[in-house]
């Protein structure tokens, strides 16, 4: 007999999740207080760059998972996925290569810009984010799934058989789970530029410079705090350090911010049960990398939800 499933939250975590459910013919309902747009998923760069979420092997691991995914959905039309070459620069001698981009296939590189001393590229999938998440809820619908906008204060409202939390910074208050911390980032949308890949350098002061198609997405700010306004001074210092370390001349379009959910003690992608006896998985706390981990953490997340199913 087939469950009904409620997934609860709309962003990148939410929609893949819903879509992975689909696939394995449990069309879920999706119930979330905004769209993706309007939460940290709409302030995304979106690059495959694993960044701000623990545990490193369990990342690496769903990164990976996604990478293939997102390497598919680069050859559909329309799914706004494509590929570019992601340098990362160190102001250090010697930059330290994460697992992950061995995993890929990286290489080094002999010249970087000043203030960099070291860097390497990756080939990296880039999901424009409008287009990538228009994508997403349009392939849901496609696969039977349904969205519906409301905003719970109990996970407990929401129907069904077994609900799937994918709330993000949400998560803080909704499971309560103290541990999501917010992680704010602020960008600034400018004009498409000319440069031929994306640049991202995470010491202090972090860097990046994501040339998209429509538009070019400079960053960055992480700190922890929960403001979602963007702070004027903060646009201009990014605008100048970006100039500055890649030369091109940029214009201002507009500064976004968004809330990154960091859990310091990992990812939470795992199953419990609700006040009234219900199984819920929980699919939240993704920080900075999202969109790099959501095919991997929907994965698991589906795991879950059809061993609930076994043992109901
Ligand atoms: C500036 C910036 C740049 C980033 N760049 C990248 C990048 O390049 N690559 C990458 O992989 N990641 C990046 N990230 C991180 C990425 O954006 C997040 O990890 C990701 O968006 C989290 O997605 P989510 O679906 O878990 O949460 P969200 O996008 O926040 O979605 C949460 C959903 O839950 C709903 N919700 C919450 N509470 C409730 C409630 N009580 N009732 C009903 N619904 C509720 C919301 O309405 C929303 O639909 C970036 C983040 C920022 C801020």
């Amino acid at each position: 007999m087939s469950i009904a499933v409620t997934v609860v939250g709309a962003g990148v975590s939410g929609l893949t999740t819903a879509i992975s459910l689909a696939e394995r013919g449990l069309a879920p309902q999706v119930i979330a207080a905004s769209p993706a747009e309007k939460s940290t998923s709409g302030a995304a760069g979106a690059i495959w760059y694993p960044y701000e979420a623990v545990p490193m092997e369990l990342v690496t691991w769903w990164s990976l998972i996604t990478y293939g995914r997102l390497l598919a959905l680069y050859r559909e039309e329309n799914s706004g996925v494509s590929l570019v070459e992601l340098r990362t620069f160190s102001r250090n001698d010697a930059i330290e290569v994460p697992a992950w981009a061995e995993a890929v296939g990286h290489r080094m590189l002999s010249e970087w810009p000043s203030p960099y001393r070291s860097g390497f590229a990756i080939t990296a999938p880039l999901m424009d984010t409008p287009v990538y998440l228009a994508f997403l809820r349009h392939h849901l619908l496609s696969l039977g799934g349904t969205l519906h906008e409301a905003r719970l204060e109990r996970l407990e409202e929401a129907e069904g058989d077994v609900i799937v939390n994918c709330t993000g910074i949400g998560a803080r208050s909704l499971v309560p789970d103290p541990g999501v911390e917010a992680l704010r980032g602020q960008v600034a949308l400018v004009e498409p530029i000319a440069l031929p890949y994306a640049l991202v350098c995470d010491d202090d002061p972090l860097t990046y410079i994501i040339p998209r198609s429509r538009d070019c997405v400079l960053g960055g700010v992480n700190e922890r705090s929960m403001i979602e306004t963007a702070d004027p001074a903060v646009t201009t210092k990014i605008v100048e350090e970006c100039t500055r370390v890649s030369g091109q001349t940029f214009t201002l379009r507009e500064a976004r911010v968004g809330l990154r959910p960091f859990r310091a003690s990992g990812v939470r992608v795992e199953r419990g049960t609700l006040a009234d006896g219900r199984p819920v998985v929980h699919n939240y706390g993704h920080g900075g990398s999202g969109f790099t981990l959501s095919w991997g953490c929907a994965q698991k997340a589906v795991e879950l939800v059809l061993s609930a199913q076994v043992s109901s």
